[in-house]
């Protein structure tokens, strides 16, 4: 991405006159740009409006993290998301090569950067079929290693390695997790494995949501490197090749030119457009081989990527789930489950009493910013 586009995108952002907003660098491998990285961070810290908060984040495959590099994310505070799926078996699947040096890196956060690993440290783990058996074995590694933010999601694209036994290999695998995290809980009283460790299941009066994702609520733009707005990444024409069902999606999700001056106008007709896709909405009327979602118990809080149906190149059918995103999305919320009860609770609770707490001290934010807005807004005068 040339700086021009860079300083559009972020010039953009900064106008919004929110009082917290977040930048995020994604790739491909957003650390080959670091140039243009540490300048849009000179940028915002030089541009930011009095009281605004920022959140950086970037996400990567951990080879280009230097020391150096290091030491510019955690002091202006980022998130640092490092794609790694395990051991030496799994992450040759989709990282040849790379293992030894994630390794190492991940022993040198521990070493080196201790308080920035728990809030600042994040793994993901992408889980592909043909890792499932090295899925328990991971995740037993990246505890022993001390991450303490391991977040798994299921491949969004069709999985040529899943067939139907693959589910129960998930599940036995899932059985070993629960049992690796409660001996982890109670040795440390901390919950690395993020499906565990979320949110109370809703209770039965609550409905199900229309929706399958924020994506019509604007909340979140990505821009990619030509300078094109769109409502969600994975449905950016400009970096892929899309199946058909995600061509028409595209379509409502692209926003065109961040400078031209139809941005603002595609931005706010955007949930207009998501609503009349069927692959965005009723929630209810999807299914899997499996069964319907709205005969699942589990309809309420499962989360189904729009691009995991869409990205199957022979599918037509918006409502149909892939077999995989089901099964994962099933096993892990019966783990989650189970988890909660074998600690009586606690999981839970523990959970609503952190967002509880970042509930409070974003409440705090707002309120500081605000006051510090107006007592700038009174010295100009
Ligand atoms: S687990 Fe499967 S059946 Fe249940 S709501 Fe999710 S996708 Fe639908």
């Amino acid at each position: 991405m040339n700086w021009r586009t860079a300083r559009n995108a972020l010039e953009w952002l900064l106008s919004s006159g929110s009082s917290l907003i977040s930048v995020e660098f994604n790739g491909g491998e957003p650390l080959l740009e670091m140039a243009t990285l540490r300048r849009a961070v000179e940028f915002v810290e030089a541009n930011r409006p009095p009281g605004t908060r920022v959140a950086y984040s970037v996400t990567t495959n951990g080879t280009l993290l230097t020391p150096e590099i290091l030491a510019f994310l955690f002091e202006h505070g980022f998130t640092i998301s490092i794609s790694f799926d395990g051991v030496e078996a799994a992450q040759r699947k989709r990282g040849e090569g790379t293992f030894e040096v994630l390794d190492r890196l991940i022993e040198q956060l521990r070493e080196e950067h201790a308080p920035q690993l728990a809030p600042h440290v994040k793994i993901l783990l992408t889980l592909v079929a043909s890792t499932i058996p090295y899925f328990a074995e991971s995740v037993r590694y990246l505890l022993g290693k001390g991450v303490q933010a391991i977040d798994i999601a299921p491949r969004l694209t069709p999985d040529p390695d899943w067939h139907p036994s693959c589910r129960e290999d998930l599940e036995r695998t899932m059985d070993e997790i629960v049992r690796l995290s409660l001996d982890h809980w109670r040795r440390t009283g901390t919950v690395p494995v993020s499906f565990l460790a979320g949110a109370r299941p809703p209770d039965a009066s609550a409905s199900a949501g229309e929706f399958l994702c924020s994506v019509s609520a604007a909340t979140s733009l990505s821009v990619d490197p030509d300078g094109r707005g769109w409502a969600c990444p994975v449905f950016a024409s400009s970096l892929q090749e899309l199946a058909p069902l995600a061509r028409e999606a595209s379509r409502a999700l692209d926003l065109g030119e961040i400078s031209a001056p139809s941005f603002s106008g595609r931005v706010a007709g955007l949930p207009m457009r998501v609503r009349k896709l069927r692959l965005f909405t009723n929630r209810l009327a999807k299914r899997s081989s499996y069964g319907a979602c709205a005969d699942c118990s589990f309809v309420k809080e499962c989360h189904i990527c729009p691009g995991s149906i869409s990205h199957n190149p022979t599918n037509r059918d918006p409502d149909l789930v892939p077999e995989f995103i089901c099964a994962f999305n099933f096993v892990a919320r019966t783990a989650r489950k189970r988890f909660d009860e074998m600690t009586d609770g606690e999981i839970s609770a523990a959970w609503q009493r952190r967002v509880d707490k970042a509930i409070c001290a974003l409440k705090e934010a707002v309120e500081v910013s605000v006051r510090k807005g107006a007592a700038n807004a009174a010295q100009k005068r």
